[in-house]
């Protein structure tokens, strides 16, 4: 049984007062939501002050980002993985498209913060997905599979164990424009065999394969109803309290 996850990416959004009254709100709607993990994702300054907030809560919290070198060194802006831990944070999205897109991240640089993050003790939550003209081309698994290989090939299947995959089609991300169950749920199988072959059965099998782009609370649960959908990264729709929890509380609709 993989449990889900369902995870909110706050990018550029919140400040700490902004943040910590989200989550006056937002406990008391899912402090009954116990089937699966949630976790939100804000700004590097406002981790501390979060994950002091949730502390023996269901909800936890990630970094969007962190540093490829372990550290601690002369790394001017970075933050380590480390230093996540010590703030707090459980959880770190790596390779996200946007950070692929604005700031250099190659699938190099992912498979070297992956393997500081697990080195650190941290969940790396390993974004992957195809631009809009990847797909048109027909290359969109070939493109996934390139990023899954040059960004996981050098873990070890104990590294490997503590990876999530989020699968997040460029197109659909920030779009309005979701891929269609249907459409994920094949990316999602393929990813599950690209896994089984790198890693084995037992990594493919256990594996949890977040679907993002685009997920609100009108289409969580046609996405969740598919096999290998363990979960979603959701961005724009967790911003507000609301929506982010009825996204999460997807069961009671489904
Ligand atoms: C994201 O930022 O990872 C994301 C999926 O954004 P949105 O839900 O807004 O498309």
């Amino acid at each position: 049984m993989r449990r889900p996850i369902i995870a909110g990416n706050w990018k550029m959004y919140k400040t700490i007062p902004e943040a910590l009254e989200f989550v006056r709100i937002f406990k008391p709607l899912v402090v009954a939501s116990t089937h699966c993990e949630i976790v939100i994702a804000p700004v590097f300054t406002a981790i501390k002050s979060m994950a002091d907030r949730l502390e023996g809560s269901n909800v936890e919290v990630a970094a969007q980002d962190s540093a490829a070198d372990p550290g601690p060194g002369a790394f001017t802006g970075e933050v380590s993985a480390s230093m996540i831990r010590d703030a707090g944070g459980r959880w770190v999205i790596i390779g996200h498209s946007e950070r692929r897109q604005y700031y250099g991240e190659t699938d190099e640089s992912v498979g070297a913060k992956i393997r500081s993050a697990v080195g650190a003790g941290l969940l790396p939550i390993v974004c992957v997905g195809e631009r809009l003209e990847d797909r048109d081309a027909t290359r969109a698994e070939t493109v996934v599979e390139a990023q899954l290989t040059a960004g996981m090939r050098n873990l070890t299947v104990t590294e490997a164990s503590r990876i999530i995959v989020a699968y997040e089609p460029v197109w659909a991300i920030g779009t309005g424009r979701t891929a269609t169950p249907e459409t994920a749920q094949e990316m999602h199988a393929f990813i599950r065999s690209r896994l089984g072959a790198m890693f084995g059965d037992r990594i493919a099998q256990t594996t949890r394969i977040l679907y993002g782009g685009s997920v609100k609370p009108d289409n969580i649960v046609a996405l969740m109803d598919q096999v290998d959908i363990d979960g979603g990264l959701v961005g724009g729709a967790s911003l507000e309290a609301d929506s982010f929890a009825r996204i999460i509380n997807y069961k009671e609709r489904g």
